[in-house]
Protein backbone atom coordinates (compact mmCIF):
# COMPACT_ATOMS: atom_id res chain seq x y z
CA UNK A 1 0.00 0.00 0.00
CA UNK A 2 1.29 3.55 -1.33
CA UNK A 3 1.01 6.36 0.91
CA UNK A 4 0.41 8.53 -2.63
CA UNK A 5 -1.09 7.73 -5.96
CA UNK A 6 -0.53 10.34 -7.55
CA UNK A 7 -2.39 10.92 -11.09
CA UNK A 8 0.18 13.27 -13.61
CA UNK A 9 3.47 13.70 -13.91
CA UNK A 10 2.90 18.00 -14.48
CA UNK A 11 4.77 20.00 -12.20
CA UNK A 12 1.52 19.58 -9.44
CA UNK A 13 2.53 15.78 -9.69
CA UNK A 14 5.74 16.25 -9.81
CA UNK A 15 6.25 18.68 -7.09
CA UNK A 16 3.84 17.00 -4.80
CA UNK A 17 5.36 13.59 -5.66
CA UNK A 18 9.16 14.55 -4.57
CA UNK A 19 7.77 17.02 -1.49
CA UNK A 20 6.03 13.28 -0.50
CA UNK A 21 8.83 11.44 -0.52
CA UNK A 22 11.16 13.76 1.32
CA UNK A 23 8.57 13.78 4.18
CA UNK A 24 9.16 9.48 4.06
CA UNK A 25 5.91 8.82 2.21
CA UNK A 26 5.77 6.00 -0.57
CA UNK A 27 5.05 7.43 -3.87
CA UNK A 28 3.34 6.36 -6.90
CA UNK A 29 2.93 8.77 -9.94
CA UNK A 30 0.93 7.23 -13.10
CA UNK A 31 1.20 9.30 -16.12
CA UNK A 32 -1.46 8.60 -19.09
CA UNK A 33 1.32 10.15 -21.84
CA UNK A 34 4.76 8.02 -22.58
CA UNK A 35 6.55 10.19 -21.23
CA UNK A 36 6.70 12.68 -17.26
CA UNK A 37 6.49 16.83 -17.63
CA UNK A 38 2.86 17.25 -18.67
CA UNK A 39 2.72 20.33 -20.74
CA UNK A 40 5.59 21.85 -19.87
CA UNK A 41 7.85 18.44 -21.62
CA UNK A 42 10.37 19.07 -24.25
CA UNK A 43 11.83 17.01 -27.21
CA UNK A 44 15.22 17.52 -28.24
CA UNK A 45 15.72 17.94 -31.57
CA UNK A 46 19.64 18.94 -33.04
CA UNK A 47 20.48 20.40 -29.62
CA UNK A 48 16.74 23.05 -29.47
CA UNK A 49 14.46 21.70 -27.04
CA UNK A 50 10.77 21.81 -28.88
CA UNK A 51 8.50 22.91 -26.28
CA UNK A 52 6.23 20.12 -27.34
CA UNK A 53 3.03 21.55 -25.60
CA UNK A 54 3.48 25.36 -26.36
CA UNK A 55 5.95 27.87 -25.00
CA UNK A 56 6.65 28.01 -21.31
CA UNK A 57 8.70 30.76 -19.81
CA UNK A 58 8.62 30.04 -15.67
CA UNK A 59 8.11 33.95 -14.19
CA UNK A 60 7.32 34.54 -10.59
CA UNK A 61 7.72 36.98 -7.89
CA UNK A 62 7.67 34.28 -4.72
CA UNK A 63 10.98 34.08 -3.67
CA UNK A 64 10.27 30.75 -2.12
CA UNK A 65 9.20 29.12 -5.20
CA UNK A 66 12.37 30.56 -7.18
CA UNK A 67 14.64 28.99 -4.26
CA UNK A 68 12.48 25.59 -4.45
CA UNK A 69 12.78 26.23 -8.54
CA UNK A 70 16.51 26.27 -8.10
CA UNK A 71 16.94 23.71 -5.92
CA UNK A 72 16.77 21.21 -9.01
CA UNK A 73 18.03 22.90 -12.00
CA UNK A 74 19.73 26.37 -12.50
CA UNK A 75 17.93 29.24 -15.20
CA UNK A 76 19.26 31.31 -17.39
CA UNK A 77 18.80 34.84 -18.14
CA UNK A 78 15.99 34.68 -21.24
CA UNK A 79 13.74 37.70 -21.06
CA UNK A 80 10.45 37.05 -22.68
CA UNK A 81 10.14 39.85 -25.06
CA UNK A 82 7.42 38.91 -27.56
CA UNK A 83 6.59 40.91 -30.68
CA UNK A 84 3.38 41.04 -32.60
CA UNK A 85 2.72 41.49 -36.07
CA UNK A 86 -0.78 42.71 -37.08
CA UNK A 87 -0.63 43.20 -40.38
CA UNK A 88 2.54 42.72 -41.56
CA UNK A 89 3.61 45.71 -39.26
CA UNK A 90 5.53 44.44 -36.06
CA UNK A 91 5.22 46.05 -32.51
CA UNK A 92 6.70 45.51 -29.14
CA UNK A 93 4.59 43.81 -26.41
CA UNK A 94 3.68 44.28 -23.65
CA UNK A 95 1.55 47.50 -24.36
CA UNK A 96 4.91 50.31 -23.58
CA UNK A 97 6.56 53.13 -24.96
CA UNK A 98 8.35 51.37 -27.61
CA UNK A 99 4.38 50.04 -28.81
CA UNK A 100 3.03 53.18 -28.79
CA UNK A 101 5.44 54.86 -30.25
CA UNK A 102 5.17 52.43 -33.32
CA UNK A 103 1.95 53.13 -33.39
CA UNK A 104 1.57 56.59 -33.14
CA UNK A 105 5.09 57.87 -33.72
CA UNK A 106 4.93 60.23 -30.44
CA UNK A 107 7.99 60.90 -28.16
CA UNK A 108 6.72 61.65 -24.72
CA UNK A 109 4.88 59.36 -22.21
CA UNK A 110 2.18 62.31 -21.69
CA UNK A 111 1.56 61.78 -25.52
CA UNK A 112 0.75 58.55 -25.00
CA UNK A 113 -1.37 58.83 -22.41
CA UNK A 114 -3.54 61.87 -23.74
CA UNK A 115 -3.94 59.46 -26.95
CA UNK A 116 -4.89 56.46 -24.90
CA UNK A 117 -6.91 58.54 -22.25
CA UNK A 118 -8.72 60.42 -24.93
CA UNK A 119 -9.59 56.51 -26.42
CA UNK A 120 -10.72 54.75 -23.26
CA UNK A 121 -13.48 57.47 -22.48
CA UNK A 122 -15.89 55.36 -24.27
CA UNK A 123 -16.06 53.13 -21.66
CA UNK A 124 -17.48 54.10 -18.47
CA UNK A 125 -17.88 52.61 -14.77
CA UNK A 126 -16.25 49.27 -14.01
CA UNK A 127 -15.60 46.94 -17.16
CA UNK A 128 -17.33 44.23 -17.68
CA UNK A 129 -16.17 42.08 -19.89
CA UNK A 130 -12.52 41.51 -21.72
CA UNK A 131 -13.56 44.36 -23.99
CA UNK A 132 -14.77 46.75 -21.93
CA UNK A 133 -11.61 46.52 -19.72
CA UNK A 134 -9.05 46.25 -22.89
CA UNK A 135 -10.32 49.62 -24.29
CA UNK A 136 -10.74 51.03 -20.77
CA UNK A 137 -6.57 50.02 -20.63
CA UNK A 138 -5.10 50.46 -23.84
CA UNK A 139 -8.03 52.69 -25.56
CA UNK A 140 -9.52 51.62 -28.62
CA UNK A 141 -6.36 51.50 -31.49
CA UNK A 142 -4.83 49.01 -29.59
CA UNK A 143 -7.84 46.78 -28.40
CA UNK A 144 -8.62 46.49 -32.22
CA UNK A 145 -4.82 45.84 -33.84
CA UNK A 146 -3.50 43.81 -31.09
CA UNK A 147 -6.23 42.33 -28.36
CA UNK A 148 -9.62 41.10 -30.37
CA UNK A 149 -8.07 39.05 -33.40
CA UNK A 150 -5.65 37.40 -31.39
CA UNK A 151 -8.40 36.98 -28.27
CA UNK A 152 -11.09 35.69 -30.43
CA UNK A 153 -8.85 33.31 -32.34
CA UNK A 154 -7.16 32.33 -29.15
CA UNK A 155 -10.57 31.59 -26.86
CA UNK A 156 -13.13 30.97 -29.70
CA UNK A 157 -15.62 33.46 -28.20
CA UNK A 158 -16.16 36.99 -28.33
CA UNK A 159 -14.13 39.45 -26.57
CA UNK A 160 -17.58 40.49 -24.85
CA UNK A 161 -18.02 37.14 -23.81
CA UNK A 162 -14.67 36.68 -22.06
CA UNK A 163 -13.76 37.40 -18.35
CA UNK A 164 -11.94 40.98 -17.77
CA UNK A 165 -9.22 39.44 -15.90
CA UNK A 166 -7.60 37.51 -18.75
CA UNK A 167 -6.31 40.70 -20.20
CA UNK A 168 -5.57 42.11 -16.67
CA UNK A 169 -2.32 39.19 -17.38
CA UNK A 170 -0.49 41.79 -19.21
CA UNK A 171 1.21 44.94 -18.25
CA UNK A 172 0.37 48.25 -19.39
CA UNK A 173 3.81 50.76 -18.81
CA UNK A 174 4.40 54.01 -19.55
CA UNK A 175 8.26 53.25 -20.55
CA UNK A 176 10.21 51.94 -22.81
CA UNK A 177 10.42 48.44 -21.42
CA UNK A 178 9.71 44.85 -23.33
CA UNK A 179 9.65 42.54 -20.77
CA UNK A 180 6.25 40.81 -21.08
CA UNK A 181 6.30 39.93 -17.48
CA UNK A 182 6.61 42.36 -14.05
CA UNK A 183 8.35 39.44 -12.24
CA UNK A 184 11.25 39.63 -10.80
CA UNK A 185 12.56 36.65 -11.79
CA UNK A 186 12.50 35.01 -15.14
CA UNK A 187 13.92 32.34 -17.15
CA UNK A 188 14.25 28.88 -18.59
CA UNK A 189 15.85 25.46 -16.82
CA UNK A 190 19.37 25.37 -18.33
CA UNK A 191 19.52 22.08 -20.20
CA UNK A 192 15.45 22.42 -20.86
CA UNK A 193 12.31 21.88 -18.58
CA UNK A 194 12.62 18.04 -18.52
CA UNK A 195 15.54 18.80 -16.25
CA UNK A 196 13.03 19.77 -13.61
CA UNK A 197 11.28 17.40 -14.12
CA UNK A 198 13.60 14.53 -13.88
CA UNK A 199 15.12 16.00 -10.91
CA UNK A 200 11.51 16.85 -9.19
CA UNK A 201 11.28 12.77 -9.42
CA UNK A 202 14.36 11.78 -9.00
CA UNK A 203 13.99 7.97 -6.80
CA UNK A 204 10.58 8.42 -7.46
CA UNK A 205 8.54 4.89 -9.00
CA UNK A 206 6.59 6.35 -12.11
CA UNK A 207 4.14 4.56 -14.62
CA UNK A 208 3.82 6.29 -17.79
CA UNK A 209 1.27 5.20 -20.51
CA UNK A 210 -1.32 4.58 -18.17
CA UNK A 211 -4.73 5.69 -17.76
CA UNK A 212 -5.61 5.70 -13.88
CA UNK A 213 -9.37 6.52 -14.85
CA UNK A 214 -9.68 3.49 -16.78
CA UNK A 215 -8.98 1.22 -13.70
CA UNK A 216 -9.86 3.26 -11.17
CA UNK A 217 -10.51 1.14 -8.38
CA UNK A 218 -8.03 -1.32 -8.64
CA UNK A 219 -5.93 1.74 -8.22
CA UNK A 220 -7.71 3.10 -5.40
CA UNK A 221 -7.12 0.23 -3.79
CA UNK A 222 -3.31 0.64 -3.90
CA UNK A 223 -2.95 4.16 -2.27
CA UNK A 224 -4.31 5.81 1.11
CA UNK A 225 -4.54 8.64 -0.75
CA UNK A 226 -4.91 9.51 -4.40
CA UNK A 227 -3.85 13.21 -5.53
CA UNK A 228 -5.26 13.77 -8.87
CA UNK A 229 -4.69 16.34 -11.45
CA UNK A 230 -6.30 15.90 -14.27
CA UNK A 231 -9.42 17.11 -15.52
CA UNK A 232 -12.11 17.00 -13.23
CA UNK A 233 -14.93 16.57 -15.10
CA UNK A 234 -13.96 13.76 -16.96
CA UNK A 235 -13.05 11.70 -13.63
CA UNK A 236 -16.53 12.61 -12.79
CA UNK A 237 -17.48 10.89 -16.00
CA UNK A 238 -19.30 14.53 -17.04
CA UNK A 239 -21.74 13.94 -15.64
CA UNK A 240 -22.82 17.21 -14.13
CA UNK A 241 -21.98 18.13 -18.55
CA UNK A 242 -18.92 19.35 -20.09
CA UNK A 243 -16.09 21.99 -18.92
CA UNK A 244 -15.04 24.03 -21.45
CA UNK A 245 -11.62 23.74 -22.42
CA UNK A 246 -9.96 25.46 -25.21
CA UNK A 247 -7.52 23.32 -27.61
CA UNK A 248 -4.20 23.32 -29.27
CA UNK A 249 -2.69 22.21 -32.36
CA UNK A 250 0.93 22.40 -33.08
CA UNK A 251 2.86 22.43 -36.63
CA UNK A 252 6.63 22.17 -36.05
CA UNK A 253 9.00 22.87 -38.76
CA UNK A 254 12.70 22.37 -39.25
CA UNK A 255 14.24 25.49 -41.56
CA UNK A 256 17.45 25.85 -43.52
CA UNK A 257 18.45 28.83 -41.46
CA UNK A 258 20.19 29.79 -38.80
CA UNK A 259 17.78 32.63 -36.77
CA UNK A 260 14.07 32.60 -38.62
CA UNK A 261 12.64 35.55 -36.92
CA UNK A 262 14.99 36.83 -34.20
CA UNK A 263 13.00 36.48 -31.48
CA UNK A 264 11.50 33.26 -29.53
CA UNK A 265 7.06 34.36 -29.94
CA UNK A 266 5.79 36.97 -32.68
CA UNK A 267 1.88 36.91 -31.94
CA UNK A 268 -0.24 37.46 -35.07
CA UNK A 269 -2.90 39.11 -33.85
CA UNK A 270 -5.07 39.37 -37.09
CA UNK A 271 -8.23 37.43 -37.08
CA UNK A 272 -7.97 36.24 -40.66
CA UNK A 273 -4.10 34.29 -40.17
CA UNK A 274 -5.75 30.98 -37.97
CA UNK A 275 -2.58 30.67 -35.84
CA UNK A 276 -1.64 32.75 -32.67
CA UNK A 277 1.92 32.68 -32.79
CA UNK A 278 4.86 31.18 -33.95
CA UNK A 279 7.62 29.79 -31.58
CA UNK A 280 11.18 30.10 -32.45
CA UNK A 281 12.51 27.54 -30.24
CA UNK A 282 16.25 27.87 -30.31
CA UNK A 283 15.46 31.70 -29.04
CA UNK A 284 14.39 30.26 -25.63
CA UNK A 285 18.20 28.82 -24.69
CA UNK A 286 20.37 31.20 -27.33
CA UNK A 287 20.73 28.35 -29.16
CA UNK A 288 23.25 28.97 -32.21
CA UNK A 289 22.84 25.90 -34.43
CA UNK A 290 23.07 26.33 -38.04
CA UNK A 291 19.51 25.29 -38.94
CA UNK A 292 16.14 26.43 -36.69
CA UNK A 293 12.73 24.88 -35.47
CA UNK A 294 9.47 26.75 -35.62
CA UNK A 295 6.43 26.26 -34.40
CA UNK A 296 2.77 27.81 -35.45
CA UNK A 297 0.34 27.36 -32.51
CA UNK A 298 -3.66 27.28 -33.60
CA UNK A 299 -6.32 27.15 -31.46
CA UNK A 300 -8.65 24.87 -31.60
CA UNK A 301 -12.19 23.81 -30.45
CA UNK A 302 -11.82 21.08 -27.56
CA UNK A 303 -13.70 17.47 -27.66
CA UNK A 304 -13.12 14.89 -25.29
CA UNK A 305 -10.40 12.76 -25.82
CA UNK A 306 -8.41 15.37 -26.97
CA UNK A 307 -5.27 16.97 -25.13
CA UNK A 308 -7.08 19.91 -22.98
CA UNK A 309 -4.77 23.17 -22.81
CA UNK A 310 -6.77 26.25 -21.45
CA UNK A 311 -10.05 25.99 -19.18
CA UNK A 312 -12.52 29.00 -20.52
CA UNK A 313 -13.21 30.28 -16.95
CA UNK A 314 -16.12 32.26 -17.89
CA UNK A 315 -19.45 32.63 -16.12
CA UNK A 316 -21.10 29.74 -17.17
CA UNK A 317 -17.87 27.09 -16.51
CA UNK A 318 -17.32 28.47 -13.24
CA UNK A 319 -20.77 27.49 -12.14
CA UNK A 320 -20.57 24.39 -13.38
CA UNK A 321 -16.95 23.66 -11.71
CA UNK A 322 -18.49 24.77 -8.61
CA UNK A 323 -20.77 22.07 -8.45
CA UNK A 324 -17.83 19.27 -9.65
CA UNK A 325 -15.77 21.19 -7.20
CA UNK A 326 -19.16 20.07 -4.32
CA UNK A 327 -18.57 16.67 -5.69
CA UNK A 328 -15.02 16.30 -5.20
CA UNK A 329 -14.89 17.42 -1.65
CA UNK A 330 -17.24 14.53 -0.86
CA UNK A 331 -13.98 12.38 -2.50
CA UNK A 332 -12.88 11.99 1.11
CA UNK A 333 -9.68 10.24 -0.14
CA UNK A 334 -8.51 12.32 -3.39
CA UNK A 335 -7.01 15.93 -3.36
CA UNK A 336 -7.38 17.51 -6.63
CA UNK A 337 -4.82 19.61 -7.79
CA UNK A 338 -3.42 21.44 -10.49
CA UNK A 339 -4.86 23.01 -14.10
CA UNK A 340 -6.76 20.63 -15.08
CA UNK A 341 -8.07 19.41 -11.76
CA UNK A 342 -8.90 23.03 -10.27
CA UNK A 343 -9.96 24.53 -14.01
CA UNK A 344 -8.02 27.22 -13.44
CA UNK A 345 -5.94 29.37 -16.35
CA UNK A 346 -2.46 29.35 -13.63
CA UNK A 347 0.76 30.12 -14.10
CA UNK A 348 3.44 27.80 -13.21
CA UNK A 349 4.97 29.68 -10.73
CA UNK A 350 1.24 29.28 -9.10
CA UNK A 351 0.84 26.06 -9.78
CA UNK A 352 4.24 24.63 -7.54
CA UNK A 353 3.34 27.52 -4.91
CA UNK A 354 -0.50 25.44 -4.18
CA UNK A 355 1.27 21.97 -4.67
CA UNK A 356 4.24 23.01 -1.69
CA UNK A 357 1.29 24.76 0.52
CA UNK A 358 -0.03 21.26 0.80
CA UNK A 359 2.83 19.67 2.32
CA UNK A 360 2.70 22.68 4.90
CA UNK A 361 -0.95 22.02 5.35
CA UNK A 362 -0.34 18.08 6.37
CA UNK A 363 -1.80 16.31 3.20
CA UNK A 364 -3.19 13.52 5.25
CA UNK A 365 -5.85 15.60 6.48
CA UNK A 366 -6.92 17.43 2.81
CA UNK A 367 -9.26 16.25 -0.15
CA UNK A 368 -11.30 18.09 -2.80
CA UNK A 369 -10.05 20.96 -4.73
CA UNK A 370 -7.22 22.53 -3.53
CA UNK A 371 -7.24 26.12 -4.19
CA UNK A 372 -10.47 25.94 -2.70
CA UNK A 373 -9.60 24.48 0.74
CA UNK A 374 -11.32 26.59 3.65
CA UNK A 375 -7.62 26.93 5.34
CA UNK A 376 -5.70 28.88 2.87
N1 LIG B 1 -3.30 39.04 -25.60
C1 LIG B 1 -3.62 39.82 -26.68
N2 LIG B 1 -2.68 40.07 -27.63
C2 LIG B 1 -1.44 39.55 -27.56
C3 LIG B 1 -1.10 38.75 -26.45
C4 LIG B 1 -2.05 38.51 -25.50
O1 LIG B 1 -4.74 40.29 -26.78
O2 LIG B 1 -0.63 39.80 -28.48
C5 LIG B 1 -4.34 38.77 -24.57
C6 LIG B 1 -5.21 37.61 -24.95
O3 LIG B 1 -6.52 37.91 -24.50
C7 LIG B 1 -4.63 36.48 -24.15
C8 LIG B 1 -4.22 37.18 -22.87
O4 LIG B 1 -3.77 38.45 -23.33
O5 LIG B 1 -5.57 35.48 -23.92
C9 LIG B 1 -3.14 36.49 -22.08
O6 LIG B 1 -2.00 36.31 -22.89
P1 LIG B 1 -0.77 35.42 -22.44
O7 LIG B 1 0.35 35.72 -23.35
O8 LIG B 1 -0.57 35.59 -20.98
O9 LIG B 1 -1.35 33.97 -22.75
P2 LIG B 1 -0.64 32.53 -22.62
O10 LIG B 1 0.81 32.74 -22.82
O11 LIG B 1 -1.04 31.99 -21.29
O12 LIG B 1 -1.25 31.76 -23.74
Amino acid sequence: MYDYLIVGSGLFGAVFACEAKRAGKSTLVLERRNHVGGNVYCEEREGINIHKYGAHIFHTSDEDVWAYVNQFVAFNNFINSPMANYQGHLYNLPFNMNTFRELWDIVTPAQAKAIIDEQRQIIMGEPRNLEEQAISLVGTDIYTKLIKGYTEKQWGHSCTELPAFIIKRLPVRYTFDNNYFNDRYQGIPVGGYNRLIEALLDGIEVRTGVDFLKDRAAYQTMAKKIVYTGSIDEYFGYKLGQLEYRGLRFDTERLEEENHQGVAVVNYTEREIPYTRIIEHKHFEFGKQPITYITREYPINWHPGEEAYYPVNNESNQKLFQKYAALATQETKTIFGGRLAEYKYYDMDDVIKNALKCKRMDFNRINGVVSLLRSW
